[in-house]
């Protein structure tokens, strides 16, 4: 089996100041994860293409590519919101974020892969159609799903969000589709941390489920396995995007749910047997949040292990 594993220098030069938790390092710390553990052994990698002014605008209002390109500053950093600043390179970070879920879709639905991992950032879950919001920009895995559906024709995508925060962009923008049967989208997330919203779902068809602060990996599992894989078997999706954040870990400093490896493996475990039973295994996943390095890099280990087949 094969699973792609995609990068781009850029990553890494996308900052938003010393402190800031959403940071290169988090890239880098997967990558040597990854590396070190010998799971790159069994991974095809790809360099990340930036994802062209189409694909985005299927996401995206022109309204907000054109801000993000005035507030790129050419020195120094430009600022979207208190969280969420820009500094010269971050444009292009998420161009070639988007560009990584886009190419990934791309080989996963040719058949050159299986599955694909995206080792990208800047995240891309909480950007609206005309709001870039919560570090991030440019929403990949919406990207990514419009050009599912649009370029390749597919009538079913599921999105699949288990970030310790709620995927309130990718909801807005995938909303219309979810109410037409296109898209399911189900997801988990703290409540009430940022930003604050998804206990009551945009479309009737989403499945957002809302976990109480100090909860663990069981309080998960319960929502799993009794909300989302019963809904995804009915609906059948042709491809899963995963908006894989690993902030719902016990030592995350941002949130206060306390999932483990274990549980990133077991989510994992759950998805890829959807995956086989509907879609010959395709699932594309892209880095979201996950702010303790070390959690972090154990965490998407553990889903990487999962994807490509080594648990
Ligand atoms: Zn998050």
């Amino acid at each position: 089996m094969t699973v792609a594993y995609f990068t781009h220098p850029s990553s890494l030069q996308h900052e938003m100041g010393r402190e800031h938790p959403e940071c290169p390092d988090r890239v880098r710390v997967i990558d040597d994860h990854l590396r070190s553990h010998g799971l790159l052994e069994f991974m095809q990698t790809e360099t990340a293409p930036a994802a062209s002014d189409e694909a985005i605008l299927r996401a995206h209002s022109k309204r907000l590519v054109a801000e993000l390109e005035q507030t790129s500053p050419i020195q120094g950093y430009g600022s979207i919101d208190g969280d969420t600043t820009m500094n010269p390179f971050t444009l292009d970070a998420a161009r070639h974020a988007a560009g990584a879920a886009l190419r990934a879709t791309d080989m996963v639905l040719s058949g050159q892969v299986r599955r694909a991992f995206c080792n990208v950032r800047p995240p891309g879950h909480h950007a609206e159609r005309d709001q870039a919001m919560g570090f991030c920009f440019l929403n990949s895995a919406a990207i990514a799903v419009l050009h599912a559906l649009e370029v390749h024709g597919l009538k079913r995508v599921a999105v699949v969000d288990f970030d310790v925060h709620h995927g309130n962009g990718t909801e807005e923008i995938l909303c219309d589709a979810c109410d037409d049967g296109r898209v399911l989208m189900v997801s988990t997330f703290q409540h009430s941390l940022y930003p604050g919203n998804g206990v009551t779902p945009l479309s009737k068809k989403t499945i957002n489920v809302p976990l109480d602060p100090y909860s663990k990996g069981d309080a998960m599992r319960d929502a799993v396995a009794l909300e989302w894989v019963p809904a995804l078997n009915v609906f059948k999706p042709e491809l899963i995007i995963v908006s894989a954040g690993f902030d719902a870990h016990r030592d995350d400093p941002l949130a206060m749910l306390g999932w483990t490896e274990a549980d990133y493996l077991w989510i994992t475990q759950q998805l890829v047997a959807v995956a086989d039973a509907h879609c010959e295994g395709r699932i594309v996943s892209t880095l979201e949040g996950g702010y303790d390095l070390q959690a972090l890099a154990r965490s998407a280990g553990e889903h990487v292990k999962v994807l490509i087949g080594a648990d």
